[in-house]
């Protein structure tokens, strides 16, 4: 008998399970596919380790502005796939070995839920005071894009030859680190976008900048796919609303969204579900069945790898009878492309010219930013007619790291003045940010 046994060992998962070990809890985890889950296997590290490549890739090509002369660098697809199973690999040796030195059990095997506090791998039954259910989500495919050779965020880390040509079918984070990493790698991208913009959840401005940057690719929004015929070439159809558009291309990929993996047994255990076709939790991660608790994307609510991993800290600690809870306010968005983009607070549509103040400072203008020969970016603020802070956008290089602290000013509620009452080192990017919030009231020294 287990005080605590955990579906799935992706971040959400192993997290819960080593906090549970760590509380003094007797552990289990249960795994159908790989330790890792999909952050470390498909998601968030294979994607950064593709994208750390072409980004020293596209400075070797610049290098001639740093005053280096540097041979033509070459890049291959081949060699990215190794680098990135090497990276992965000893990341799950790694995740492995903590589960191991917290004596955690480890189970492989797909997991069901018997009841509330028993569960069945294979043949065998195991016996559970509190279950965490941690098991994901997978791509959304629906039924028109169902044909053979059409890629997903998994298939295309197993593609070793770059395709002459990929149109990316949506334009949120997944589609434009896919835009960045192929692009860069020489393909032909195109983005079809159902939104209006790409990036639709980030502000109008930072859309428009990226799409001006992104000059080699494609981009084709307010787009209505109306026929995929595959594969060919394959060849994708879709309206604008002003005119048809037909486009064809060696390889199509989806990226669209996740939905919501429910180990089998749940749904006919009553345990109710949320708009997402995830798992409905309450503030505690507790689901609609007493000590069962759900985390991270099978809740299908912000699918981020970090969110698993603070909803681990919170189920857990409540299970050991803490209060922890989430503040989702301060919760930052990232994304890699180049430049990085990063934003904290609330919605931009919340937020109106007549009730709030932005100041805004641009990446060209910055010292540190001419010594990277970095010019495109820029960090906006947004405050309330009180001094309030209630958005920060950062694009710039480096801007995923710069976020950090900026969330932690959203989530202290900090004013103005509060949030530029510390020094600002020079010269860094983060000089980017004061000066942004300096710009609230006018008194940037350095904004042109
Ligand atoms: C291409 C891509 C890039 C991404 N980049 C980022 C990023 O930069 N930053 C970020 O924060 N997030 C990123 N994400 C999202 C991130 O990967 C997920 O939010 C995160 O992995 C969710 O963690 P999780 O523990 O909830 O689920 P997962 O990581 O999906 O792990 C769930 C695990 O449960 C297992 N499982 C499922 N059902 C069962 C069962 N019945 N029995 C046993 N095991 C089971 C699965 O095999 C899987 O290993 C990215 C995702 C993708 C696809």
């Amino acid at each position: 008998m287990y005080d605590l046994f955990v579906i799935g060992a992706g971040p959400g998962g192993y997290s819960a399970a080593i906090l549970g070990a760590k509380k003094g809890l007797r552990v289990a985890i249960g795994e159908s596919r790989h330790i890792g889950g999909t952050c470390t296997n498909w998601g968030c590290i294979p994607t950064k380790t593709y994208v750390e490549s072409v980004n020293l890739y596209q400075s070797m090509l610049n290098a001639r502005r740093f005053g280096i002369d540097a041979q033509k660098p070459t890049l291959e697809l081949q060699a990215l796939v190794k680098r990135k199973d090497r990276i992965t690999g000893r990341l799950v040796k790694g995740i492995e070995h903590l589960l191991n030195t917290n004596n955690v059990d480890i189970y492989r095997g797909n997991v069901q839920i018997i009841d509330h506090n028993k569960l069945k791998i294979g043949d065998e039954i195991i016996r559970a005071g509190t279950i965490i259910i941690a098991s994901g989500a997978k791509p959304i495919i629906p039924e028109m894009f169902r044909i053979p050779g059409i890629l997903t965020s998994k298939d295309i880390f197993e593609m070793t030859q770059v395709p002459p040509s990929l149109i990316i079918i949506g334009g949120g984070v997944i589609g434009m680190e896919m835009a960045h990493i192929f692009s860069a790698l020489g393909s032909k991208v195109s983005v079809v976008e159902l939104m209006d913009r790409i990036l639709s959840m980030e502000d109008q401005d930072v859309s428009a900048a990226i799409m001006k940057l992104y000059r080699r690719v494609n981009f084709i929004t307010s787009a209505r796919i109306t026929a995929l015929e595959g594969d060919d070439p394959f060849k994708l159809t879709a309206t604008t609303g002003t005119s048809e558009v037909c486009l064809e291309a060696e390889s199509v990929l989806l990226c669209i969204g996740m939905t919501p993996y429910i180990p089998k047994g749940l749904e006919d255990s009553g345990i109710i579900l949320n708009k997402a076709k995830g798992i409905q939790v309450d503030e505690t991660m507790q689901t609609s069945i007493p000590g069962i608790y759900a985390i991270g994307d099978v809740t299908g609510e912000h699918m981020l790898a970090y969110v698993a991993i603070k909803e681990a800290e919170v189920a857990v600690d409540h299970i050991t009878g803490g209060k922890k809870c989430i503040n989702y306010n301060s919760l930052p968005s990232i994304i890699f492309t180049s430049p990085e983009i990063a934003s904290v607070g609330k919605n931009p549509q919340e937020l109106t010219p007549d009730k709030h103040r932005t100041g805004t400072f641009p990446l060209a203008a910055l010292g540190r930013a001419r010594t990277m020969e970095a010019n495109d970016g820029f960090a906006k603020i947004v405050c309330t007619s009180s001094g309030k802070i209630e958005r920060i956008s950062i694009v710039a290089p480096h801007a995923t790291e710069l976020i950090a602290w900026a969330a932690l000013a959203i989530d202290q509620d900090l004013c103005v003045d509060e949030f530029l009452r510390p020094h600002y080192p020079h010269p860094t990017l983060s000089e980017m940010v004061k000066e942004a919030a300096d710009d609230l009231y006018g008194m940037s020294i350095h904004k042109p």
